[in-house]
């Protein structure tokens, strides 16, 4: 265990000093994983993005006819700029027990303790497969993913169970909310403002969809749905940005905002968007027949959706037994589960070392302590592989 844990140690190391952000190619660090593999005989495939500037990188150990379990992560980081770290973000600094660094807790310490147990495991005789999925563009939607998804089937039987390692302390999850993201674009009919009523103010049309937003937040939070078990037990919608307008004395033509919707998976997204097109629509209708190409539009640009796997699902007790804790926790960060459990019918658990307030901050860090209980999980999980 010792070995192992320096192991997964140097690996980390390694690994944060690619500044995989999610802007930039995750290249190296992919050709990196795939090198440690291939030296410990274990063969991997890359799924590239359309431009080849980055890739995602799956691997197995074991037979390929059987399901086994898929360990799945990402390899990008949200950026560091503008924000004040002690130590440099891209090398890891030990101090009093913990590792700091850019990704080491959301997610490249899951990542290193994958391949440190891979590595041991190589050489070992499978019943099922012990199988990893690393990639790119996670923290900008869940992107890079949906390839792997896509190309899963013609690459592998299907894993029984399969373990995001976000960090959660090392502790199961079992949910997490899904997301939507969009424009809406509202175009009005510029003049001068002290002709106000021959224009069209594009302001004013976005007025009105906030207040339609707004309105289906009050419904919710006078409503049944809802989830005890989430911090936030609602579906929440909000208006991040909002663009529009040049100068006082003119009537604006643009207004742009930004909204999203973080739904409960017991939610329908698609209901709360179908309310919002709809207003839409009625709004073009309106405005559109005096003044011809004004109205709104909306563009979905990013959707992922939650996950809810059963309270009473074996790949629950599973993982509770493997890291002997009876949690069954529910997140409010989304991450690539949702998609595994809907496109691919797989059983999804989030669990992974360090914690969820670390992540995206200056200073981010994961504990060795995490670390070595990831280790653990990992070793227990592989005998069981070894022995199905
Ligand atoms: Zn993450």
């Amino acid at each position: 265990m010792i070995g192992l844990s320096v192991r997964a140690r140097n690996i980390l190391d390694d690994l944060i000093a690619f500044p995989t952000i999610s802007s930039d190619s995750n290249l190296a660090m992919i050709d990196y994983i795939r090198a440690l593999l291939e030296r410990a005989g274990i063969a991997s495939s890359l799924i590239f993005n359309e431009e080849r500037t980055k890739a995602n990188v799956f691997a197995s150990i074991g037979p390929k006819d059987r399901p086994g379990v898929l360990l799945s992560g990402h390899s990008d980081v949200v950026p560091v700029a503008g924000q004040a770290w002690t130590s440099d973000p891209f090398r890891v600094v030990e101090r009093h027990g913990n590792l700091y660094g850019r990704g080491t807790a959301d997610m490249k310490g899951f990542i290193a303790c994958v391949l440190a147990v891979a590595e041991q495991l190589a050489p070992r005789t499978l019943a099922k497969p012990y199988q990893m999925v690393f990639s790119y563009d996670e923290e900008v939607g869940c992107i890079g993913v949906r390839r792997v998804i896509d190309q899963l089937p013609s690459l592998a039987t299907l894993p029984e169970l399969c373990i995001v390692g976000e960090p959660t302390m090392m502790e199961p999850v079992i949910a997490h909310k899904g997301k939507v993201a969009g424009h809406i674009k509202c175009t009005g009919h510029s003049c001068h403002s002290s002709q106000a009523l021959d224009g069209l103010n594009a302001i004013h049309l976005a007025n009105d969809m906030i207040t339609s937003i707004r309105k289906q937040q009050d419904i919710i939070l006078n409503g049944a749905i809802r989830d005890d078990g989430f911090t936030v037990p609602v579906t929440t919608l909000h208006i991040g940005t909002i663009k529009g307008g040049t100068a006082l004395n003119i009537v604006p033509s643009e207004c742009n905002l930004e909204f999203e919707i973080r739904n409960i998976p017991s939610q329908n997204a698609d209901d709360l968007l179908d309310v919002l097109f709809d207003q839409a629509r009625q709004l073009t209708e309106r405005v559109s027949e005096r003044f011809p190409g004004t109205g709104v539009a909306i563009e979905i640009f990013n959707r992922y959706p939650g996950l809810a796997t059963p309270s009473d699902s074996p790949a629950l007790t599973r993982v509770q037994r493997l890291v002997e804790s009876n949690a069954a926790g529910k997140i409010s960060f989304g991450t690539e589960g949702g998609l595994f459990n809907e496109q691919l019918g797989v059983p999804v658990i989030v669990c992974g070392p360090g914690d969820i307030a670390q992540a995206h901050k200056p200073d981010e860090f994961v504990s060795m302590a995490q670390l070595d209980a990831c280790l653990v999980f990992l070793e227990r999980l592989s005998s069981e592989l070894i022995a199905a």
